[in-house]
């Protein structure tokens, strides 16, 4: 499979790679449709508390009981151009998954559209990063995911961020968050080469502030990744790998909000169901939402 070909091509190529499943207000055909969303129902690199493969099909669920018109945005979900190609099959080979989403997000990103992956754990977006060679990554996160190699695989999901560097290089990562990072991240020379912002510097300063201080240093475009354990466990308890003292929900939407029409490509990760009471899922739709509203709205935020 390549990039060349037209988009009817590439519509029916990406359907031999997905399921059916769709998000509500995904009423889009790919050829015309701005934003993307597929899912990756993978977890096997997870050390803790397994299950985020189920993440896709639980946000989906969720994404039914949200409204379809949004009255922060004034703006209908459901008449916006969006498509749901459903969940890719994946297997349990982290590097095999990794290059799978790495194909899918390439297509749509060279059609010019906006992927929005569901995952599935962080290390799927050692793929997706890819194709944002040009820009700005902003991450979300309770841990510096930094190690270089874990249980001995780079594409653990501990490893993300490294990968990340790999890819994008020095003063190109932003990860907001940060309470959770091992000694030995901690003194990688590289760790410096990545801007962690602390969950409680931004307690400190407010994100506001945290968000100022960076801004400018912002490529044109973004990609933005948010590991749901960043924000804290009393609003997203369904994670593999909680954390107390994170962020809040709303600090979280500020940065979108900020951000959104830098914002090339987006994913949501580390939703784990079992752990869930319901708020998880509920708020990992409600943040798609919140993404694709704050770029449609005429409304200023
Ligand atoms: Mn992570
Ligand atoms: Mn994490």
């Amino acid at each position: 499979m390549g990039s060349n070909g037209n988009q009817k091509d590439h519509a029916a190529e990406l359907s031999t790679l997905a399921s059916l499943k769709k998000i509500a207000d995904a009423t889009f055909d790919y050829e015309d449709a701005r934003y993307v969303i597929f899912g990756v129902p993978f977890d096997y690199t997870s050390s803790f508390r397994r299950g985020s493969s189920r993440g896709p099909a639980e946000v989906r669920r969720a994404y039914d009981n949200l409204e379809s018109f949004d009255v922060n945005y004034e703006v209908e979900f459901s008449e916006l151009p969006i498509c749901d190609i459903g969940d890719i099959q994946v297997n349990e080979d982290a590097s095999e998954t990794v290059d799978l989403v790495d194909e899918v997000t390439s297509i749509i990103a060279k059609d010019g559209k906006i992927p929005i992956m569901i995952g599935g754990e962080h290390s799927i977006t050692g793929g997706s990063i890819r194709s944002f060679r040009n820009s700005s990554m902003v991450i979300i996160d309770a841990h510096s995911d930094f190690r270089d190699s874990y249980m001995g695989n780079k594409n653990n999901h501990a490893c993300v961020t490294h990968r990340a560097l790999d890819v994008l290089g020095e003063g190109r990562i932003f990860s907001f968050g940060t309470r959770s990072t091992s000694r030995e991240e901690f003194t990688d020379p590289d760790y410096k080469k990545v801007r962690f912002v602390s969950a409680d510097e931004i307690k400190e300063k407010s994100m506001e502030k945290c968000l100022n201080e960076i801004n400018g240093k912002l490529k044109e475009s973004v990609y933005f990744s948010i590991d749901m354990d960043g924000i804290d466990p009393s609003q997203a308890p369904g994670v593999g790998t909680p954390e107390p003292f994170g962020l809040r929900d709303v600090e979280v939407r500020y940065l979108i909000r900020k951000l959104a029409m830098k914002i090339q490509g987006f994913d949501v990760v580390e939703f784990t169901p079992d752990f869930d009471n319901g708020n998880t899922s509920m708020l990992a739709a409600r943040l798609i939402q919140d993404f694709i509203g704050s770029r449609e709205t005429r409304k200023k935020f």
